[in-house]
């Protein structure tokens, strides 16, 4: 297809300021132009983070985010649309925000921002805190967050396994199992964290039997998305202490609804799907683009094409 106007959706603007990426795209040989809904139909291409039905009379759609599941893949691919994503940027962003969360875990910093806003002097109990070398962590999925979270957390000591459909081994992970031994890998991980993407396969991959798996000591990750999740299983094991704690980027109503237990409990951080947030956002989705922008003129497959 010809390219002549590619539109940056103001969506965007929930990750980073739209102006920011077309100023960083203005050297391509297309127009770059921020766009609201109904400028839509005026472009060739767009980069957004939501969708829209106006997309459909496009050529191509680019997802900021790596997770397209709330695309329409059958209407697009009917539609002739293409749509690419934004995976393998996530990498270090994600592989950090996991570190924290269990470094937040182990040295007990959540209770003591907690303590912070009451003015509270309280240390630890004697037995609480601990260090992380040693420690296993589940890392279950292992695509570009997988592989981040597995470098960063190996950085610090803690002895990484991994779960992927075919059970073949990854770089970076002492052990693999299939998707099918899942009970068996996360029965022994002081951690394990969901890094895959959410498909009719993985929706509610984390149920009952999943968490009555884990130690009784275990933290779960979410950083995948929310419906991987069985979220009121996921509160009654909380609640039955049949795991430790958990740290959630991703739940199945967002943003997290004022009412959810999730909210008050000791040891459950919650944080607003920013697991991948970096103010260097803009440029790695631009690099992106502007690869695909260099394919499409050379006649090449794009890169990260879904659709
Ligand atoms: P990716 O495509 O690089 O990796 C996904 C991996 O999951 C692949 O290796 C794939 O083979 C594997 N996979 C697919 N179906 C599976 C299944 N049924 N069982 C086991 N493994 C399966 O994508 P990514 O960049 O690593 O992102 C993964 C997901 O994480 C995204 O789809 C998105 O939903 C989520 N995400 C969340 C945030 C956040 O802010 N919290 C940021 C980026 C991505």
């Amino acid at each position: 297809f010809e390219l002549e106007r590619l539109g940056v959706h103001d969506s965007v603007d929930a990750v980073f300021p739209p102006s920011e990426l077309a100023t960083h795209l203005a050297d391509l040989p297309v127009a770059v132009d921020v766009i609201g809904d109904d400028e839509i139909a005026d472009c060739d291409a767009v980069v957004t983070i939501e969708y829209r039905e106006a997309l459909l009379e496009l050529d191509w759609i680019h997802s900021i985010q790596a997770g397209v599941d709330r695309f329409p893949f059958d209407d697009l691919e009917a539609a002739n649309v293409i749509l690419t994503n934004s995976t393998g940027i996530h990498d270090r962003t994600v592989g950090e925000t996991v570190a924290g969360y269990l470094l937040a875990f182990s040295r007990r910093l959540h209770d003591h921002v907690a303590n912070q806003q009451e003015r509270r002097w309280e240390r630890p109990e004697w037995d609480e805190a601990f260090t992380l070398p040693g420690k296993t962590a589940c890392v279950v999925g292992t695509g570009t967050l997988g592989r981040g979270v597995a470098e960063t957390l190996g950085a610090l000591g803690v002895r990484v396994i991994g779960v992927r459909r075919s059970g073949d081994p990854v770089p970076g992970f002492e052990e693999i199992y299939a998707n099918d031994d899942l009970l068996e890998a996360v029965a022994d991980a002081e951690f394990v964290i969901a890094t895959v993407p959410l498909t009719d396969e993985t929706h509610h991959l984390f149920d009952a039997e999943a968490f009555d798996a884990m130690r009784e000591d275990a933290y779960f990750v979410n950083v995948a998305r929310g419906p991987v999740v069985d979220e009121p299983a996921l509160i009654d094991a909380l609640e039955s202490d049949s795991i430790e704690g958990a740290a959630l980027d991703v739940f199945e109503a967002e943003p997290l609804p004022e009412d959810s237990p999730l909210w008050s409990m000791d040891e459950v951080i919650v944080t607003p799907h920013c697991a991948a947030y970096t103010r260097d956002y803009f440029r790695d989705v631009g690099e992106i683009v502007r690869d695909n922008v260099g394919r499409l003129e050379a006649d090449d497959e794009f890169h990260n094409r879904v659709v």
